[in-house]
């Protein structure tokens, strides 16, 4: 009997590693390319990122499409999408990397680096006395698999840590909060915030004038989600004014970055080309497998995306 096939697709990633990793745990499944299918009758998974459109239209017995990375937004806005389940990675590295990720961040600001930076291109000694940890007020916005374990490392490191989502969460250390009505006086408090939501129609464009300047005058802002989900001229404008005292941004609405952006010359801006974290196959490779085994056995499958909800 002729095995299942996996069709690989993306134009960011290698294929070798991710076969590789997932060769030993699939012996019953052939891993391609998607280029390199000639039966693609025998395609049941699809391990994706970005394909281009009419991409699944080819594979008629397709089982489950797996998202390659934790962002669906791409994949959930098509209207090709095959009606089987969809999943996302949920990858344990993935998540440890996007932590450290917005700990170094939320250290950056609360540590005033910089301000350190601007005074060091200055040759000038300017001291500037650390505040306690427990009197910096970090919020993080999304509370899903990699935003939990980021608020979780901020709470570990002292912070006075909130949390906000749709609904309510018991995260050890961090307050809970949800709902529309919760935002503004979370940010009005925020020396810190953090954001680590979806991009979906209830987020797009979300954090704009208006709400930016509902943050705590001089609030320092982390994006490492999104870019189309804050209306950049309206950040570049808050930090011109001061409004938003610094920023670290891995994200935008265009990438790469524009080169005629000013948020590249802003001193208090730290721009990185959107790497807060990236899919391990060797630490994902388990879960993939685990799920195409369920698919398989007819069991429910972890990790799955809402189309409708978009997250
Ligand atoms: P999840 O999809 O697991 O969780 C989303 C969270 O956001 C949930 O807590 C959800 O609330 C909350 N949320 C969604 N919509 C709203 C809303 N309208 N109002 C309030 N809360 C909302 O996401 P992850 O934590 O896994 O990842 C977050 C994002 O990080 C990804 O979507 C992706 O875009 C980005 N990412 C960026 C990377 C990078 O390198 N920069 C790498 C990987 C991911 P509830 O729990 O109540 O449903």
């Amino acid at each position: 009997m002729s095995r299942d096939i996996l069709a690989f697709y993306s134009a960011f990633d290698p294929f070798e590693p991710w076969r590789d990793a997932l060769a030993p745990h699939l012996p019953d499944v052939e891993i391609l390319r998607a280029e390199d299918v000639t039966e693609p009758e025998r395609v049941r998974f699809t391990l994706v990122w970005k394909p281009p459109a009419g991409f699944f239209a080819r594979f008629p017995n397709l089982a489950m499409v797996i998202n390659l990375g934790a962002g669906v937004d791409q994949l959930v806005a098509r209207d090709d999408l095959p009606d089987v389940p969809v999943t996302r990675l949920s990858d344990p590295e993935m998540g440890r990397m996007m932590a450290g990720f917005v700990l170094f961040s939320v250290l950056r600001h609360a540590r005033e680096i910089p301000h350190f930076e601007q005074a060091q291109r200055e040759s000038r000694w300017s001291y500037r006395h650390p505040k306690r940890a427990a009197d910096i007020c970090v919020a993080v916005l999304g509370l899903g698999e990699l935003g939990r374990l980021a608020a979780e490392e901020v709470a570990r490191q002292g912070f006075d840590t909130h949390g906000w989502a749709t609904r309510p969460k018991d995260i050890a250390g961090v307050v809970s909060h949800h709902g529309p009505e919760a935002l503004r006086p979370l940010l009005a408090r925020a020396d810190i915030v953090v954001c680590m939501l979806p991009l979906t129609p209830g987020t797009r464009g979300m954090i704009d004038a208006g709400l930016l300047a509902a943050f705590k005058p001089g609030a320092a802002f982390v994006n490492v989600s999104r870019g189309e989900i804050v209306d950049e001229p309206a950040l570049v404008g808050a930090l011109e004014s001061g409004r938003i005292g610094s920023a670290t941004l891995d994200v935008f609405a265009a990438e790469p970055l524009p080169e005629t952006s000013p948020l590249w010359q802003m001193p208090r801006v730290l721009v990185t080309p959107h790497l807060a974290s990236v899919a391990i196959p060797e630490s994902a490779a388990a879960q993939i497998a685990a799920n195409i085994r369920a698919i398989t056995e007819g069991a429910p499958v972890a990790n799955r995306v809402d189309p409708a909800r978009g997250y």
